[in-house]
C-alpha cells in the first residue's frame, strides 16, 4: 500500500502567500462545518502558530497541534478506553515479549530496538500470514504479535494501530486537519492513512515562514530560489550576507569558526550549527568569554556518554554480576560519581588486576569500601534490590557536582531522573533494573550550558536539526559549520527493518535527500543578516573532502550560468562572486590552531637525555641497598637482572626500573617455571626422606608414583598462596588442561634424571644466599636462590639452574663457522645466570663447581658448561653432540671452571660499572633479546614482539 498523501517540497512560497493559505484553509474548514485543526512539526512551531493566527484574529475555532498529539486526542475522544503506549512502556514490554518469544539466537540490544521501531511504524500491518517471510523476519514478526498482546492485556494501543482503527472511524469527518511544514518522509504510513481518510487539506511546506519580511534582500532573494533555480534564472548577485569559510583541514576548522563568530557577534546573536555543539563549545567558549562574548550550547549525548549514565552502566555490570570484570571495576572507579580518590582508584586496580582468582563480590567490596562516605550505601541498596532508595543517595551525592561543576556531569539530574523512571518501569513489567540502565545505554540526553547566567547568550552552539526547529529570521548571523559529504552523507535506507515493512505493505516515503534539504533551507531561514558556511577542504590525510549536496544547491543560485563553470574559482570551488566573501584559513600555524589562537607563546625546552640516567638519578639506579643487617654503597642486583643489563641495558631498565610488563596476574610461561621449581624442590626433599638418595633405575616406579602426590599437593597450594607471589593458579578448563599436561611430562622427566650426573646426588634445592649478608659479585651486591646443587663424593658440584625453554644461548661458547678461525679470547656467553650461581657455591659452600647446567626437564634437554678435563659425557646425557661440545671448558684462553667463573665476573664487572655510570643504551645482545622486550617502539629492535 503506497501513501496517497503528498507534500509538495517546493520552497519558494512567501510567507504572506503561506500565511494566506492557511488562513484560506482554516476559513473553508469552517465554512463547510468541520473544524480546522493546524498540524505543526513541532511544538515550538505550534507556538509561533498560534501566536500568528491569534493576530491575525482568526485563531478562535482552532486547534494548533502536532500530529502525535492530535492522534492521542482524537483516541481518548474516539477510542476504545485504551492507552496510548509511550516509549518506556514499549521498550520494556517489547523486551518482555522478547524474552518470553524462544529465539535461535538470543536478540541483541540491536535486534530489541529494531523491535520498538518495528512496533512503533507498524504495529497494524505485523502478521505472519500471506507474505514470505525469512526465519529471522518470522521471529521479529511473532514477537510483535505477542507484544501487542501484552499491551492488550494492560489496556494499551500503539499510536500507529490507533492510527489505523482511527482512519476508520466517522467522527474523523468531524476535522479538517491542514498538515503545516510537515514533510510526508517525517510520516508513518499509518499517519499518512489517517490524514487521508481524514482528507487533510492544505499542505504547506516552505522555508519561508513568518518574519520573513525583516531578512536582508540577498537572504530572501536566496530562499526564494534555493533547490528551484531555472536555467534563464538570473544568478544572485553577491553581497556579503552569505558568506563563506574555508579551513583547509581539520586544524584549522574550529580557529576559522571562532574567528568568524567573533566577527558578527559584535553585531547581534550568533547561531553556529555544528555536528558537534559541545565539542565546539568546550573549544571556543573560553577564548570567546574572554573577548566579552557570552555563549551557550545544547546538544543531545547518549545516556552512556554523560558521567552519571556511564556510572550506572557500570553499577548495573557490577552488581550480582556473576563473572568479574576488572576493566570495568577500573571505569568504576575513576568516574567522577563513584567518590573515589583518584589514588585510591588507581592502587585498587592494581590490586584487583594482580589477583586472578578475585571473585565479583569482592570486587564490589573492594569498591565500597574505597568509596566517599556518603556514597558507601549504594552498592549494598543495589545489591538488595532498593533502587529509588540508593538513588536517594547518588543524587545527594550529585546535587553539589552537578550544581558547581563543569562539563557533561551537570547534566546528572536529568539522567538519573531518566534511569528511575526506566527502572520503575522495568520492575512494572517484571524486568531487572540492570537490563533497565542498559536498555538507556543510547538513549538521548538533552544537555546544555552556558557562559551567562542570567540571559541569553550572544553565540548559541546548536545542531543543525536544532537550528531548522528555530523560528525563521531570529538571529543575526547564522554559521552553518562542517558542510561535507562525509558529515551529511545522503543513503537510502537500505537496512532489516524497511525490507520487512515493504513486505508488510507498509512504506515510508524514503527520501533522505528531501529531509536534509528542508533541514538545511530551515536552518538558513534562521539567518536574518549574514548567513556563513563552513566547510572543510581537507581531510587529516590531505584528501580533499567534497562539500555537502545542499552546499553545492544553494552555491548553484550565485553561478553566471548553470551549464557551464567558467566563472568559478578552482580552488574553492565557488563562484567569482562569492570570493571576495570567502575566508581561508590554512593549517600551517599548527600552535595558533591547536590553541585557537590563544597563547600562542613559543617555548623551549631541553631534549630528554635517551640511553643515559641523568646524574641527579644515578642514586635511584637499584633501591633497597640494605641487605640484612648490613648497608652497602654499591649497586643491589639479582643475576636475573644482571643478565637483563647484560641482554639490553635499555630492556633492564624498562622492565625493572619502568616496570612496564603487564599489571595483571598472569597464567604464563613465568608462573609455570615457578610452579614446576617448586614441584621439583617438594619432589626432591620428599623423594630422598622416603625412598632413596638419587632417582635410578629402580626406584623410578616410585618416583614417578611420588612425582603424581606431589604435584598435585603442590598444585593445591598455588591457591593458597597470596596474589603477586607468582602462583600458578588456573581459572578456566583450559588452563587447568595446561597445568594438568605438566604433570606426564616430569614423570617422564623422571627417566632422564637416571642418566643425569649418576656420581652425583642432588644436595641443595632453592638454596638461598646473600639474605642475611651481602653477597659482592663484580662489583655490586647480589642475592637469590639457586635452583639444585649436585656433589659428589670429592666434593665437586654442579650447579642447575631449571628453564623451561631452551635455546642455543645457553650454550657457553658457539661453534665457529666453517671458514672462521675459533677465538682467541674469551668472550661473555648470553645467559649467565648460572655462571653467577658458579661463584655464590664456591664461595659460600666451599665446593669445587665443575658445571653448571640449564636443565629443561619438560623436554629433557641440558644446555651449559662442564670441565671436560674432569667429567666425561657418560654424566652428560647431552641431546646434541653440538651442545657437549660448546658447553667444554677449557675454551679459548679459559683453562679452567675457576678460571671461567673469575673471568666471566670480570666482564660482568665491567659492564655494572657502566650501569652505575647510568649507561641504558638500547643494545640487544641477540635478537632473541628483543622477542619478549615490553618496549614497544624501540627503534633498535631486532626482532618482533611476540608477548
Ligand atoms: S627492543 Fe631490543 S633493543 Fe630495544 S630495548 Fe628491547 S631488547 Fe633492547
Amino acid at each position: 500500500m503506497n501513501s496517497m498523501y503528498t507534500i509538495p517540497t517546493h520552497l519558494n512560497d512567501t510567507p504572506a502567500q503561506h500565511r494566506a493559505a492557511i488562513i484560506q484553509s482554516i476559513r473553508s474548514a469552517k465554512a463547510q462545518g468541520r473544524r480546522p485543526v493546524l498540524l505543526c512539526a513541532s511544538y515550538a512551531q505550534q507556538l509561533s502558530w498560534q501566536r500568528t493566527l491569534a493576530r491575525e484574529g482568526c485563531g478562535f475555532g482552532v486547534a494548533v497541534t502536532t500530529l502525535p498529539a492530535w492522534v492521542e486526542e482524537l483516541w481518548m475522544l474516539h477510542g476504545d478506553g485504551s492507552a496510548i503506549v509511550g516509549p518506556l512502556t514499549r521498550t520494556f514490554a517489547m523486551r518482555q515479549a522478547a524474552h518470553e518469544h524462544v529465539w535461535s539466537k538470543n536478540p541483541t540490544e540491536g535486534t530489541l530496538k529494531l523491535l520498538e521501531r518495528c512496533a512503533a511504524e507498524a504495529m497494524p500491518y505485523a502478521t505472519t500470514e500471506g507474505c514470505v517471510l525469512s526465519a529471522e523476519e518470522l521471529h521479529v514478526a511473532q514477537t510483535v504479535i505477542a507484544y501487542r498482546a501484552l499491551l492488550r492485556e494492560r489496556n494499551l494501543i500503539e499510536a500507529s494501530e490507533a492510527c489505523a482503527l482511527l482512519a476508520q472511524r466517522d467522527a474523523l469527518g468531524a476535522y479538517q486537519p491542514i498538515v503545516v511544514d510537515v514533510a510526508e518522509e517525517d510520516l508513518t504510513h499509518a499517519q499518512c492513512q489517517l490524514l487521508e481518510a481524514a482528507g487533510a487539506a492544505a499542505q504547506f511546506h516552505t522555508a519561508a515562514q513568518p518574519g520573513n519580511e525583516d531578512r536582508a534582500d540577498e537572504l530572501r532573494s536566496l530562499l526564494a530560489m534555493l533547490y528551484c533555480r531555472q536555467k534563464d534564472d538570473a544568478a544572485i548577485a553577491a553581497q556579503g550576507h552569505v558568506r563563506m569559510a574555508f579551513p583547509m583541514g581539520p586544524t584549522a576548522e574550529l580557529p576559522l569558526i571562532g574567528i568568524t563568530i567573533e566577527q558578527f557577534a559584535q553585531q547581534g546573536t550568533v547561531i553556529v550549527a555544528c555536528k558537534s555543539p559541545a565539542q565546539a563549545f568546550d573549544a571556543l567558549a573560553p577564548a570567546l568569554v574572554e573577548s566579552g562574548i557570552s555563549c551557550s550550547f545544547a546538544d543531545r549525548m547518549p545516556f552512556g556518554a554523560t558521567p552519571m549514565g556511564r556510572h550506572l552502566l557500570n553499577l548495573a555490570g557490577l552488581v550480582n554480576a556473576s563473572d568479574t570484570d576488572l576493566l570495568l571495576a577500573a571505569d568504576y572507579a575513576l568516574n567522577i560519581f563513584a567518590g573515589v580518590n583518584i589514588v585510591s582508584a588507581f592502587r585498587s586496580d592494581q590490586s584487583r588486576r594482580n589477583n586472578r582468582l578475585i571473585q565479583p563480590t569482592e570486587v564490589l567490596s573492594n569498591l565500597a569500601n574505597n568509596a566517599s562516605e556518603s556514597l558507601q550505601g549504594v552498592i549494598g541498596l543495589l545489591e538488595e534490590g532498593r533502587i529509588d532508595d540508593a538513588f536517594d543517595v547518588l543524587a545527594a551525592y550529585a546535587a553539589p557536582i552537578s550544581a558547581y561543576g563543569v562539563g557533561p556531569a551537570t547534566n546528572s539530574p536529568a539522567v538519573l531522573a531518566k534511569a528511575r523512571e526506566a527502572c520503575r518501569e522495568a520492575s512494572s513489567w517484571g524486568l531487572s533494573w540492570q537490563e533497565a540502565i542498559r536498555s538507556l545505554e543510547g538513549a538521548s540526553i538533552p544537555t546544555s550550558r552556558s557562559t551567562s547566567e542570567d540571559t541569553e547568550a550572544t553565540v548559541r552552539f546548536i545542531s543543525l536539526e536544532d537550528c531548522a526547529q528555530l523560528p525563521a529570521a531570529s538571529a543575526d548571523t547564522v554559521i552553518i559549520c562542517n558542510l561535507c559529504a562525509n558529515v551529511y552523507p545522503i543513503k537510502e535506507p537500505e537496512d532489516a527493518l524497511s525490507t520487512l515493512l515493504r513486505t508488510w505493505g507498509c512504506v515510508r516515503p524514503a527520501t533522505p535527500l528531501a529531509t536534509m534539504r528542508r533541514t538545511y533551507a530551515l536552518a538558513c531561514s534562521v539567518a536574518r543578516e549574514t548567513l556563513v558556511l563552513e566547510r572543510a577542504l581537507h581531510d587529516g590525510q590531505t584528501e580533499e573532502l567534497q562539500p555537502a549536496s545542499v552546499f553545492e544547491e544553494l552555491v548553484d543560485c550565485y553561478r553566471a550560468s548553470l551549464a557551464s563553470d567558467v566563472d568559478t574559482n578552482k580552488k574553492l570551488r565557488i563562484p567569482q562572486s562569492l570570493v571576495p566573501f570567502a575566508a581561508v584559513r590554512g593549517e600551517e600555524a599548527l600552535v595558533a590552531n591547536a590553541t585557537n589562537g590563544a597563547l600562542a607563546t613559543e617555548r623551549e625546552a631541553d631534549a630528554p637525555v635517551i640511553g643515559e640516567i641523568d646524574a641527579s638519578a644515578r642514586s635511584f639506579i637499584t633501591l633497597g641497598q640494605n641487605r640484612g643487617q648490613e648497608t652497602s654503597d654499591l649497586l643491589a642486583l639479582s643475576p636475573s637482572q644482571i643478565e637483563s643489563y647484560l641482554e639490553c641495558p635499555y630492556q633492564w631498565f624498562a622492565k625493572r626500573r619502568l616496570k612496564l610488563d603487564t599489571l595483571e596476574e598472569s597464567f604464563s610461561k613465568v608462573e609455570r617455571g615457578n610452579f614446576i621449581h617448586s614441584t621439583l624442590e617438594h619432589f626432591y626433599a620428599r623423594f630422598q626422606q622416603t625412598i632413596a638418595p638419587k632417582v635410578t633405575e629402580e626406584t623410578l616406579e616410585d618416583a614417578r608414583n611420588l612425582m603424581q602426590v606431589v604435584f598435585e599437593e603442590t598444585a593445591q597450594h598455588q591457591f593458597e598462596k597470596s596474589p603477586g607471589k607468582g602462583r600458578y593458579v588456573p581459572i578456566t578448563e583450559s588452563e587447568r588442561r595446561a597445568r594438568d599436561a605438566i604433570l606426564p611430562m616430569l614423570q617422564d622427566y623422571l627417566e632422564y634424571e637416571t642418566m643425569l650426573l649418576p656420581s652425583f646426588t642432588p644436595q641443595y634445592y632453592e638454596w638461598r644466599y646473600g639474605d642475611a649478608e651481602p653477597f659482592t659479585y663484580a662489583g655490586c651486591t647480589i642475592c637469590g636462590s639457586v635452583d639444585r646443587i649436585d656433589v659428589d663424593e670429592q666434593g665437586r658440584a654442579f650447579v642447575i639452574d631449571y628453564k623451561s625453554s631452551l635455546s642455543k644461548a645457553y650454550r657457553l661458547h658457539e661453534k665457529p663457522a666453517k671458514d672462521e678461525p675459533a677465538p682467541t679470547t674469551f668472550v661473555l656467553p648470553h645467559k649467565m645466570q648460572a655462571l653467577m650461581y658458579a661463584k655464590v657455591v664456591r664461595d659460600l659452600l666451599g665446593l669445587q663447581v665443575v658445571g653448571t647446567l640449564y636443565l629443561n626437564p619438560l623436554t629433557c634437554e641440558i644446555q651449559g658448561a662442564y670441565d671436560s678435563r674432569i667429567i666425561g659425557l657418560e654424566e652428560l646425557p647431552f641431546k646434541k653432540g653440538a651442545d657437549a661440545t660448546c658447553a667444554q671448558v677449557p675454551w679459548c684462553d679459559v683453562c679452567t671452571f675457576d678460571e671461567l667463573i673469575n673471568r666471566s665476573e670480570q666482564l660482568v664487572a665491567q659492564r655494572i660499572e657502566e650501569l652505575a655510570q647510568g649507561v641504558i643504551h638500547a643494545q640487544p645482545i641477540c635478537k632473541d633479546a628483543c622477542k619478549y622486550c615490553p618496549v614497544g617502539n624501540c627503534t633498535e629492535r631486532l626482532e618482533k614482539r611476540s608477548i
